[in-house]
C-alpha cells in the first residue's frame, strides 16, 4: 500500500465546516487504499492571535514559553481533525511532535528539523490508523516544546514525507495550485501542471506565496514530489512540484513573478577603488540586511562610479542610516533612494536553451514605454526592476509575449 503524506493549511482548517470537508477528502483518499499521514496548521488568525497574546503578556515574552503557545495552535486542529475522522468510522490518532519525536535543532521560535522517528507512525499507519500530526513544530535536544518559522508546517509536511518516504506529498489549500503569475492582477493567469524545484523556489522567492520557499528547497534536496491543490475543489487537477528531468518544456517560460517590497539605493560618485564595495556591503550585511540586485558603472573619464542596488523595502530607513555614517569614509557625492519600485521576472528552465530571451523581455516592455532601472539574472530567471506603477502593465504585457495568455 502507498504512503502519502496530506498537510492542509491555516484557511482549509479555518472553522468546524472546513475542518468536516478536510475530514471527507482524507476519507475519500483512504477508500482508494493509502496509507495516510496528515499534518495540519493552526486554524486561521489562530497563531496571530496567540502572538497577540504573548505581546500583551510582556514585550520580553520567553522564547521557550512562545513555542509552547504558539504549537498549541496546531494542536488544537489535529485533535479535532482526528475526533472528527474518528467520528466518521475512520480509524485515526494524533501524533504531538514531541511524541514521535520530531527532533529540532537551533534557537526558538526559529529551528530546524534534523529527524522524524518514523517508527511509531508506521506502526500506527500499518495499523490502519489515519496518523495526525501538527505542524510547525518539534522538540529539542533539550526536551523543550520547538517551532520552526512562521509558515513552517509546509516544511514540516517534506521532512514527514522523507521520513516516511512517502509516494507523495500533497499540500491542499486555498488556490487551486501554482499560477503562472497572479490571477488577482492578470485574467489570463493558467494553472501550471508541472513545475521544476528550481523553477518553483524562484516563483516562491520571488513572490508566489503558494509554498514557504525553505520547503521548496527541502523537497528538492529530498527529492520529495510535491503536489499542490485546493482543499475547496480536490478533485481537480492542482500542480506537481518535481524534478526537471520529469517534465518536458514546451514553453520558454513557465511564470511571471513579482515583488512589491523592495527599495532602490543609489551611491553617486563613488570613488573607484578596491575595497569600496566592501566597504558599502560589509555594514550592510552586519545588521543583517539582504542586498539583492546590484549595479556599478564604470566612469573612466572620472575616476568615479555610481553604485546602484535593491534591499527590501523594510530594510530602507536602517540602511540609510548606515550609509549615511559612511560618507567620510568612502567619499562619496550623493545618496539617492527610492522605494516606489518593483521587481518584475521572468522564471523558467526553458530559457536555458533558448537565446534571445532577455532581448524578447526588454523588447516587450520598451513596446509599452516601461524603463527599465536594473536588471539581474540567473540561469532560469531574468528580473527587471521598474516602477511600481507600471507593475500590472508589466505583468500582463510579459505574460502575453511569451505565450502564457
Ligand atoms: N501556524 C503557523 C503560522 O501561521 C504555521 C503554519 O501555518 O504553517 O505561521
Ligand atoms: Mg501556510
Amino acid at each position: 500500500m502507498t504512503t502519502i503524506v496530506m498537510k492542509f493549511g491555516g484557511t482549509s482548517v479555518a472553522n468546524i465546516d472546513r475542518i468536516k470537508n478536510v475530514a471527507d477528502i482524507i476519507v475519500n483518499k483512504k477508500k482508494e487504499g493509502f496509507k495516510i499521514a496528515v499534518i495540519v496548521s493552526a486554524m486561521a488568525g489562530v497563531t496571530n492571535d496567540l502572538v497577540d497574546k504573548s505581546k500583551a503578556i510582556s514585550s520580553n515574552f520567553s522564547n521557550e514559553e512562545y513555542d509552547v503557545l504558539l504549537s498549541s495552535g496546531e494542536q488544537v486542529t489535529s485533535a479535532l481533525l482526528s475526533a472528527c475522522l474518528i467520528d466518521k468510522g475512520i480509524k485515526a490518532r494524533s501524533m504531538l511532535g514531541w511524541q514521535i519525536p520530531i527532533v529540532t535543532e537551533g534557537q526558538h521560535k526559529n529551528s530546524r528539523i534534523v529527524s522524524v522517528n518514523s517508527k511509531p507512525i508506521l506502526e500506527n499507519l500499518n495499523n490502519d490508523h489515519v496518523v495526525v500530526v501538527p505542524g510547525f513544530q518539534g522538540v529539542s535536544e533539550k526536551l523543550r516544546i520547538s517551532t520552526i518559522g512562521r509558515g513552517g508546517s509546509d516544511a514540516s509536511a517534506v521532512a514527514l514525507a522523507k521520513a516516511l518516504d512517502a509516494e507523495r506529498c500533497e499540500i491542499y489549500t486555498d488556490v487551486e495550485g501554482v499560477f503562472t503569475t497572479n490571477p488577482d492582477i492578470c485574467d489570463q493567469a493558467k494553472k501550471i501542471e508541472k513545475i521544476s524545484y528550481d523553477e518553483m523556489l524562484e516563483m516562491a522567492t520571488l513572490g508566489a506565496k503558494v509554498m514557504q520557499s525553505s520547503s521548496v528547497q527541502k523537497a528538492m534536496m529530498n527529492d520529495v514530489e510535491i503536489y499542490v491543490k485546493s482543499t475547496f475543489a480536490p478533485e481537480k487537477d492542482g500542480t506537481q512540484i518535481l524534478a526537471e528531468d520529469k517534465i518536458s518544456y514546451d514553453k520558454v517560460i513557465t511564470g511571471v513573478a513579482y515583488t512589491r517590497d523592495d527599495a532602490k539605493v543609489t551611491l553617486v560618485g563613488v570613488k573607484d577603488k578596491p575595497g569600496v564595495a566592501s566597504a558599502i556591503f560589509k555594514p550592510l550585511n552586519d545588521q543583517n540586511i539582504v542586498v539583492d540586485m546590484i549595479v556599478q558603472n564604470i566612469s573612466a573619464e572620472t575616476q568615479k562610479t555610481d553604485v546602484t542596488f535593491t534591499i527590501k523595502r523594510d530594510d530602507l530607513k536602517k540602511t540609510e542610516t548606515i550609509l549615511g555614517g559612511l560618507k567620510s569614509d568612502i567619499g562619496y557625492d550623493k545618496l539617492s533612494t527610492d522605494n516606489k519600485v518593483s521587481k518584475i521576472s521572468i522564471v523558467g528552465a526553458g530559457m536555458i536553451t533558448y537565446p534571445g530571451v532577455a532581448f524578447k523581455m526588454f523588447n516587450a516592455l520598451a513596446s509599452k514605454n516601461i524603463n527599465i532601472l536594473v536588471i539581474s539574472t540567473s540561469e532560469i530567471k531574468i528580473s527587471v526592476l521598474i516602477d511600481d506603477k507600471n507593475t500590472e502593465l508589466a505583468v500582463k504585457t510579459l505574460h502575453s509575449a511569451f505565450e502564457l495568455d
